[in-house]
């Protein structure tokens, strides 16, 4: 499917161009566990490594991992392949000139993982316990004990919430202008949202755009100063102060949106060809937050330069800790980074104990 045959239908999820199709069977990997250590309930699984989640981050720390010989499991949840799994055309992942499918992409991004031993469980981890090693993390009544664990557990976008945004979702309803923007060359846009995000991607979006209007809920913006004075100055862009919306109107593709006004009685229509919903992301961190610091906007905190978190041994990749570019190849890119830091930690870990060991063992000199 080509993104410009389409371009009523863009899709974008979690960093990527697409047109969007929902997910059929047989795209992408096999859905089917391609790991089974464990047989059900009271089971335990050793592995060296564990990585949870399976979004770019995720599997690119599995690549990594396998090729150092660290054997890693990846629990990667029921769905498996993260947020590309409901993105039909990714045009910006290098090496894809032509554009992928996104559960194509994450197809092979799992075979290769699989190709140097990574085992992959489509199971959804929903406890651990990082008080010590080995690490222990509990999917679908097996318990997972690792000397290292990747966080890769991604995070999701914030929607409006009303039935017509989810109906029109990737048929004109977007979260993403950096993946989706390119489609709407020459056509009339909105924006929905306050904050810096929101600023952000209605200027953003102004490259494309014959006009971009810009709806916020309330009479002032949360976003900085000086991005407020950009959008208002934008001969490109409109703004529509304590306006919600109420409706996304179209049956196929986004036609308009209804909105109501929050400062006096009334509603009006605003005809559109795109929404772009930027009111903020959340982070996938519920079954980590009692032991991982976040920063304050509530992503998981990493030390440094590294991936590594405040637990020693635990390691944090892609989305889950990057509220700022959320793409899949800086995704990948952190699962690699990820990948060497665990391997490089295991390394010192063992060193240590073989020297332990090993000073044990010798004779005391007196
Ligand atoms: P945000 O600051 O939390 O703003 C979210 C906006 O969406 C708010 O204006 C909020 O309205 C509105 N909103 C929330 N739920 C809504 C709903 N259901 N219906 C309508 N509107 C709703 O999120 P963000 O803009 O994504 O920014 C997150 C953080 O990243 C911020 O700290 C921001 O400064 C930072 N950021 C920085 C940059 C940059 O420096 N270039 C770019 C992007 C983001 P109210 O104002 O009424 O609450």
């Amino acid at each position: 499917m080509s993104d410009e045959a389409t371009p009523k239908t863009p899709r974008l999820f979690g960093g990527l161009s697409l047109s969007f199709i929902p997910p059929a069977a047989g795209d992408g990997p096999a859905p089917a566990t391609s790991a089974s250590p464990a047989n059900g309930a009271g089971d335990s699984v050793e592995a060296r490594v564990a990585i949870v989640g399976s979004g770019p981050a995720g599997l690119t720390a599995a690549i990594y991992s396998a090729r150092a010989n660290l054997q890693p499991i990846v629990i990667g949840g029921v769905a498996g392949g993260g947020q590309l799994m409901i993105t039909s055309e990714v045009e910006n992942y290098p090496g894809f000139p032509d554009g992928v499918g996104g559960p194509e992409l994450m197809g092979l991004f799992r075979k290769q993982a699989e190709r140097f031993g990574a085992r992959i469980v489509d199971a959804e981890v929903d406890r651990v316990d990082l008080s010590g090693r080995p690490f222990r993390l509990w999917a679908a009544g097996v318990e997972y004990r690792a000397q290292a664990v990747i966080v890769a557990t991604g995070a999701e976008a914030l929607w409006l919430g009303i039935e017509s945004e989810t109906r029109l979702r990737g048929r004109g309803v977007s979260a993403c202008a950096t993946c989706d923007g390119f489609f709407f060359r020459d056509k009339e846009i909105a924006v929905v949202g306050g904050g810096d995000s929101a600023l952000e991607e209605a200027l953003f979006l102004t490259r494309f755009a014959s006009k971009v209007h810009l709806i916020h809920r309330r009479d002032a913006f949360r976003g900085s100063k000086i991005m407020q004075a950009r959008a208002a100055a934008h001969p490109k862009v409109q703004l529509h102060l304590n306006r919600t919306v109420e409706e996304v109107l179209g049956e196929e593709h986004v036609e308009g949106v209804r909105l109501g006004r929050t400062d006096v009685p009334g509603e009006e229509t605003l005809p559109i060809d795109g929404l772009f919903v930027a009111i903020g992301h959340r982070p996938n961190v519920a079954i980590f937050r009692e032991w991982l610091e976040s920063d304050e906007k509530g992503y998981l905190a990493t030390e440094g330069v590294t991936t590594a978190s405040s637990i020693e041994g635990v390691f944090i990749a892609g989305d889950v800790d990057d509220h700022r570019y959320r793409q899949a190849v800086t995704a990948a890119g952190e699962g690699c980074r990820a990948a060497i830091d665990v391997e490089r930690w295991l390394e010192a870990q063992e060193a240590n104990e073989r020297t332990e060991t090993a000073e044990a063992a010798a004779p005391t000199v007196r």
